[in-house]
């Protein structure tokens, strides 16, 4: 089960490793991997990626794509269209659609 991820590489593993700083003889948790520092980790919702957890529900590239479709829907509309859709939507979670007037 991988519970966190390595930030330095994107790894996944279950536990982290504990690191004594030979200098200072101080003990660091780290990613096992790359001995740096790591987040816990959860599933993109889209794609299955291991990320962060505090980056959301999904992955960078998932984010991205929603992002480049709900442009590319945009474009469909006139800008008058669009300021109606802003209004609409002004301040309403896209979320909760439902709501918007
Ligand atoms: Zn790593
Ligand atoms: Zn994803």
């Amino acid at each position: 089960m991988e519970r966190y991820i390595c930030l330095g590489c994107g790894q996944g593993f279950p536990w982290p490793a504990q690191y004594r700083d030979p200098q200072t003889g101080e003990a660091h948790l780290t990613s096992p991997c790359c001995r740096t520092a790591f987040r816990e980790a959860d599933r993109c919702q889209n794609c299955g990626r291991l990320i962060p957890r505090e980056e959301g529900r999904l992955c960078p590239r998932c984010r991205k794509d929603a992002v480049d479709r709900f442009r590319q829907l945009l474009d469909r509309f006139t800008p008058a269209e669009r300021e109606a859709i802003n209004n609409a939507y002004d301040g309403v979670p896209l979320t909760k659609p439902e709501r918007a007037a």
